[in-house]
Formats: C-alpha cells, structure tokens, sequence
C-alpha cells in the first residue's frame, strides 16, 4: 500500500487529494490554478513551442504518423502528482477528474469538421493487463463514452510486445524497442482518435499510429492525451 494509500483513510471526503484543503471536488481551486498548460503546441506533437510556428523542429525534420497532438497539460509539479496519484494508487476521484477534463477537451476538439469514427485507447500488453487488472485510459474515456455517441474501440488493437520504457532510449533504439509491438483487426473507420494518459517520447502513439494506417482503412489518426511530457530528446 502506497503512503498516499495509507494517508488517505485519514483525510476526510471533499479535501484536496494533492494538499488535503477542502475542495468541491477531489482537486481544491488553487491546486488546480498551479497545474501548468502551455497555450502555444507544436500542433504536430503538442510540445511547447515559443513564438507563432506551427510546428516544432523535430516534426518539420520528421513528420509523426499521426497528424495533429491534443494534451491538457504539461507533465510537471502538482500534476504529475495527480496522475502518479492516478495511476498506481487508483483513486476513483481522479479518474473521475481527469475523464471530465477529457471530455471538455474533446468537446473542444470535435466540430463539423472534425469527427472521428472511433476513439482508440493506448492498449497494455497482456502482462501489464494481468497484473493491473484494466487499463486505465479506457478509465480516462468514461465520460466521453457516457455523453457522446462516440465508438470507444479497446478490442481492435493489441499490444503483442511489453517493452521496456522508451524514455531512456536514444531516438533509434525507441523506434527499433515499439517496432512491431501492436496488432491491429480489421476496421473499417476512416478517422481514430488515439489515447494514452502521457506522452513523453510520442514513439508509442508513432507506431501504434503507423499499424493502424497501414494496415485498416483508417485514413486519418490524431492522438489526445492528458500530459506532455518533456523527453531529454527534445
Ligand atoms: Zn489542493
Ligand atoms: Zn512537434
């Protein structure tokens, strides 16, 4: 059990996960306000990006797979306390949160002209699934599911190949550890939307990108996370 586990059980409903303050919800007001959002994306990848380009340099030298990035933050300080808080102590509030915060961000992203036939979560391998139990992205798609007609599509791709992480991998090695670690069955969208709870590297998503374009009829992927991580390659 997790010292935020343990904490836990002491601290009473409707206080702040993060800092124990009373909050409407899991997360108090100025918890929430320090959560840090860059307003200027590559809108390739969604890194930071200074100045008016579209794009940053590593996507004009090399263009990902998928077309555009949506995040809702920057993976640093207090969220990416909630999202450790997230991922290995399972607070149901959390998800919750962060399942809400997807949905707006969804909301924001879908309109007459962009659509998408489906939503495609990150798939875990099978080892990672037998040790977790679910994957949690699809935990993160909760909201979008109960409120949109949206296909949440979590049957289609497999991950046929447990990696190690990516982050401490040089560009090369990244792409040589994800190559050939996801399989696709046959689908018939022409646009996905792809999830995962953070991208750092964007091999992952790159590849996972990749095997569904060459090997369906899906014509189209953008990718929506919840952070962007800062990779050491960048
Ligand atoms: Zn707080
Ligand atoms: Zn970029």
């Amino acid at each position: 059990m997790g010292l935020y586990s343990r904490l836990s059980a002491l601290i009473p409903d409707q206080s702040c996960v993060l800092c124990a303050e009373n909050a409407k919800f899991c997360v108090c007001d100025e918890c929430e306000s320090s959560f840090s959002n860059h307003q200027s994306r590559c809108k390739s990848c969604a890194h930071p990006i200074v100045g008016k380009l579209d794009f940053c340099g590593q996507c004009l030298a090399h263009a990902p797979a998928f077309n555009r990035a949506y995040t809702l933050y920057d993976y640093q300080g207090a969220i990416a306390d909630l999202i450790k808080i997230f991922k290995f102590d399972h607070r149901l509030c959390v998800g919750d949160y962060f399942s809400h915060q997807l949905f707006d961000l969804y909301q924001s992203i879908v309109s007459k002209d962009t659509q998408y036939d489906a939503i495609i979560p990150m798939p875990l391998s099978n080892s990672r699934m037998t040790e977790r139990g679910y994957n949690q992205v699809l935990e993160l798609l909760s909201v979008i599911s109960k409120k949109t007609n949206t296909i949440i599509d979590s049957h289609s791709v497999d991950r046929i190949k447990a990696t190690q992480p990516l982050s401490a991998l040089n560009p090369e090695q990244r792409k040589q550890e994800i190559k050939g670690a996801f399989s696709v069955n046959p689908i018939s969208y022409d646009r996905v939307l792809l999830v995962d709870d953070v991208m750092t590297t964007g091999s992952s998503l790159n590849e996972l990108a990749i095997t569904i374009l060459k090997n369906t009829s899906v014509k189209h992927c953008d990718v929506m996370t919840l952070a962007r991580a800062e990779s050491k390659f960048n």
